[in-house]
C-alpha cells in the first residue's frame, strides 16, 4: 500500500488514506508490519542511530513548552498511567530487536513525557533482559524525578537525559507552562537525588531561549543548579525550527558562545549546530514521502497526520521536522493549531483551512 502513496503517484489511493478510509501497513525490512509504539531508527545529534519508544499519547505531558517541537499540549497533568498496553510495546520491540539491528540507543522519547508511564520501568527491564547489548536512553523533562517511583524505574536505564532551563519558578512557568503544582526547587531537587541513586550518565539539557533565560542572574543560577545537580553532560541547545509561539527565537551562535563560556566549557557541550538537514532520518524515507505526498495534497496538523496514518507523534513529528528544516515543508498557525504544508510553488499549493 505504501508503496503507492509515494510522491506523485496514485493520488486516489492517497485521497483514501487523507479521507480515513485506509489505513496504512508500513514496511520495516521485509516484514509487513504495523508498529503504533515504536519508530526510525533515526539520526540524532545526540544519540546516533535511535529506535525511539512513544508510550504516551500524543501530547501528553506535565509541561506545554513554548519551543515544543510537537505543538500545545493536550493532555496536561501530573498524574501517571499505563496509557497503552505493555505487552503491545514488548511485542513490537521484541519483533524489531530481534532482527539485531545496528542501532546506537533504544530511547524512550515521543510527543509527551515518557515518565508519565507506568509502564517504563517494565518495559526498560524487558529490554535490558532480553537485549542487553542494547543502550537505553530516556529523555524526559525531569519534571516527575522527585517521586522516588519514577525515580527507581529509570535506574535501569544507561542514560536520562533531562531538561533544565531555568532555576527561577517565574521564569521556568514562563517557558515550560508547566502543571501548576510543580515547583522548580523540587524538581531540582529530585535531579539531585537522582543523581546519588543512579550509576548510569545523566546528560543535563540546557535550552536557550534568547531574552528569556540568558540574563546574568538566569545563567548564574542555572550554573549553581548545575553544580547541584552534578550531571555527566551539560548540553546546551536552542531552537532549530519555527516554534509553535513565534516569540520564541532561536539563539545566535555568539550568544551560545557567551553562554558556554559562563556555564563552563569543560563540561558543556554544544548540540543541535549541524547544518539543515543532517539530521534525516536513516530508515523513515517511506513514511516521509508519505507525510509529504499527504501535505502536498493538502495542509494539516500533526494531529491529523497521527489520525490518519497510525503512526506515533514522535515519529510523525521527527518527520515533520526533517522535512521543515529541509525547507520541503512550512509551518503557519490556523485556527485548529499548527498546520504543516508543502512548499510548492504558489500556483500549485493547497488552500489553507
Ligand atoms: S516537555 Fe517535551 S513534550 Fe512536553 S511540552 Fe515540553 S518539549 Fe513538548
Amino acid at each position: 500500500m505504501l508503496e503507492s502513496l509515494k510522491t506523485g503517484t496514485s493520488f486516489a489511493a492517497l485521497d483514501a488514506v487523507i479521507s480515513g478510509e485506509t489505513k496504512i501497513t508500513r514496511r520495516r525490512g521485509r516484514a509487513f508490519m504495523k508498529y503504533r509504539h515504536i519508530f526510525g531508527p533515526v539520526a540524532s545529534h545526540r544519540l546516533g542511530r535511535s529506535l525511539g519508544i512513544d508510550l504516551i499519547p500524543y501530547k501528553t505531558c506535565s509541561y506545554n513548552c513554548v519551543y515544543c517541537e510537537c505543538g500545545e499540549t493536550t493532555m496536561q497533568t501530573i498524574e501517571r498511567s499505563t496509557f497503552i498496553p505493555e505487552d503491545e510495546v514488548m511485542n513490537e520491540l521484541r519483533s524489531f530487536l530481534s532482527t539485531s539491528p545496528e542501532l546506537d540507543s533504544v530511547t524512550f522519547a515521543g510527543s509527551g513525557e515518557p515518565t508519565l508511564s507506568l509502564s517504563i520501568g517494565n518495559v526498560i527491564a524487558m529490554v535490558k533482559e532480553e537485549f542487553p547489548a542494547y543502550t537505553i536512553s530516556v529523555l524526559t523533562n525531569g519534571s516527575l524525578l522527585s517521586r522516588p517511583d519514577v525515580r527507581s524505574e529509570l535506574l535501569a536505564a544507561d542514560r536520562v537525559i533531562p531538561t533544565l532551563t531555568s532555576a527561577k519558578q517565574e521564569t521556568f512557568e514562563a517557558i515550560h507552562r508547566p502543571h501548576p503544582s510543580l515547583s522548580i526547587e523540587d524538581i531540582i531537587k529530585g535531579m539531585e537525588e537522582f543523581r546519588r541513586e543512579y550509576h548510569g550518565e545523566i546528560w543535563l539539557e540546557v535550552f536557550i531561549i534568547p531574552e528569556i533565560n540568558t540574563t546574568d542572574e538566569e545563567l548564574a543560577l542555572l550554573r549553581d543548579a548545575i553544580s547541584r545537580i552534578d550531571p555527566d553532560r551539560v548540553q546546551l541547545n536552542t531552537l532549530d525550527r519555527p516554534a509553535p509561539e513565534s516569540w520564541v527565537k532561536a539563539a545566535s551562535s555568539s550568544e551560545l558562545n557567551r553562554i558556554w563560556d559562563l556555564l563552563g566549557r569543560e563540561r558543556v557541550e554544544m548540540i543541535n549546530l549541524s547544518p539543515a538537514g543532517t539530521q534525516s532520518a536513516i530508515v523513515m524515507g517511506e513514511e516521509k514521502e508519505m507525510i509529504s505526498a499527504m501535505l502536498s495534497r493538502r495542509p494539516s496538523t500533526i494531529e491529523d497526520i497521527i489520525t490518519l496514518t497510525g503512526m506515533s507523534g514522535g515519529e510523525v513529528a521527527k518527520i515533520l521536522r526533517d522535512l521543515e528544516k529541509a525547507r520541503e515543508i512550512r509551518s503557519y498557525r490556523g485556527a485548529r493549531g499548527t498546520f504543516y504544508s508543502s512548499t510548492l510553488p504558489d500556483e500549485a499549493k493547497p488552500k489553507p483551512e
